[in-house]
């Protein structure tokens, strides 16, 4: 057992990097493919975001002058299988209008906003939470923001570093400060060799390398990145809401002696 929370996170991050490598998070070819794909995944599996995505890329629509472009009942039908498509075609109108208004449409000006300003910005509109206006962050913007998920929870509570009422802020500053230390050059060259640019079969919830995924980004950032990727193949494998798989999963190690 390590002795503090931050050495624990580290543990786990060098665990599952040393057994999966780089996970190549976010999916996707554009920075707006992107924060479309954060909105349109709330309450719904990736396999039904992805069909929405195609249907939006076919269409010609995938990009921020699609969506301010077509008409709502249009757009509606393009993401239907996505799930409360009505909700969430209303809120991708809502963020690009949002751009349009503060940023004059373009995705530049808005990430070169400071980041915790840009965070409240997010925030304010309907229908972003702390997890889609950190994914937009991270993943479309390159800002070393940590991602918290349910996942991320679930793992950190059944390990006892955290305890249920923690709140989203306070897990996500927990992560952003454990994980400052490995944001440094000789780390970041340690992954991009450990990666190899290529991942031949999936590995956690690792996906193909994608534009978005080697996009250049700080090694920070890249951390988070991948600390982030990790957990969710943690929480999609082994570490189930209704039962867990310990013995072969690569936190097994790191379960607290009581367990
Ligand atoms: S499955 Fe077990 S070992 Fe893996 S993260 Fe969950 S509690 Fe830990």
């Amino acid at each position: 057992m390590t002795d503090s929370k931050a050495d624990q996170i580290r543990a786990f991050y060098d665990t599952l990097f040393s057994a999966w490598g780089c996970q190549h998070w976010w999916p996707a070819q554009s920075r707006f493919e992107m924060i479309v794909g954060a909105y349109l995944t709330q309450n719904t599996s990736w396999t039904n975001v992805e069909k929405a995505l195609a249907a939006l890329r076919t269409a010609e629509l995938l990009s921020v002058d699609g969506i301010r472009r077509t008409p709502i009942t249009e757009l509606e039908k393009l993401i239907r299988s996505s799930g409360y498509f009505r909700q969430k075609a209303q809120r991708l109108k809502t963020f690009v209008k949002f751009l349009d208004k503060r940023y004059g449409g373009s995705l530049s000006r808005m990430f070169a906003q400071p980041v915790m300003k840009l965070r409240k910005e997010l925030l304010a509109l309907n229908g972003v939470r702390a997890e889609t206006a950190d994914s937009i962050l991270l993943y479309a913007g390159n800002q070393p923001v940590f991602v918290v998920d349910a996942y991320t929870r679930r793992i950190l509570e059944r390990h006892g570093v955290i305890e249920a009422r923690v709140t989203y802020d306070e897990i996500r500053e927990l992560f952003e400060q454990a994980l400052a230390p490995l944001g440094d050059e000789e780390f970041a060259q340690r992954m991009s060799g450990a990666s190899g640019g290529v991942v031949e079969r999936p590995r956690g919830s690792s996906h193909s390398p994608s534009r978005m995924s080697m996009a250049s980004r700080t090694p920070l950032a890249q951390v988070f990145n991948e600390m982030h990727g990790l957990l969710v193949g943690v929480g999609k494998n082994y570490c189930l809401r209704s039962e867990m798989h310990c013995e072969q999963c690569p936190l097994q190690r790191h379960l607290p002696e009581k367990c």
